[in-house]
C-alpha cells in the first residue's frame, strides 16, 4: 500500500498497490504545470487509488484532465479519456513509506525536454521523442 498528499496535506489518497511503473514526461505541458525540468508521473490502475478529499480537476487538453489541490496548487495526477482505467499520479505526492517505488524506466516527450537540461547517461530508462510507450501503459 502506498499513499501521498499535496504540498499542504489538504489532498491525500491511498493506493492498495505500488506503481506498476514511474515515466518522465518532457513535455512543455507538464515541464510548465510541474515548474521543473519535467514531470514524474507514477502510474497506477484508477480502481486502486482512494481520493480522501477529491482534487480539482482541470481539463488540459481534450484528450486529458488533470488535477491538482485547490489550497496549494500541487499537481496530483492526469487522466488520459482513451485510458481511465490507468491514472498518472504526480510521483512526487508520494510519502515515502515501505512500499518500494520503482526507479523512473521512461522518459517521454524528448522532442520537448527543456534545452538547459541534461539527461545522465546512465539512468538506464528508455528514452522517447514523443508518447513512446505511455499509450501502452
Ligand atoms: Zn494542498
Ligand atoms: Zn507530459
Amino acid at each position: 500500500m502506498a499513499s501521498g498528499s499535496c504540498a499542504c496535506h489538504y489532498i491525500s489518497y491511498t493506493a492498495s498497490t505500488a506503481p506498476t511503473c514511474l515515466v518522465n514526461c518532457h513535455c512543455t505541458s507538464c515541464r510548465k504545470q510541474a515548474g521543473a525540468p519535467y514531470q514524474t508521473w507514477a502510474f497506477f490502475a484508477t480502481d486502486d487509488i482512494r481520493w480522501h478529499v477529491n482534487p480539482t480537476e482541470r481539463r488540459s487538453t481534450n484528450t486529458s484532465t488533470r488535477t491538482f489541490c485547490p489550497r496549494c496548487g500541487s499537481t496530483l495526477s492526469m487522466l488520459k479519456h482513451s485510458d481511465l482505467k490507468s491514472i498518472a499520479i504526480a510521483a512526487g505526492t508520494l510519502n515515502e513509506g515501505k512500499t518500494r517505488i520503482p526507479l523512473p524506466s521512461h522518459h517521454i516527450f524528448l522532442s520537448e525536454k527543456a534545452s538547459w537540461f541534461e539527461l545522465s547517461e546512465r539512468d538506464g530508462a528508455k528514452r522517447w521523442d514523443k508518447w513512446g510507450v505511455y499509450d501502452r501503459l
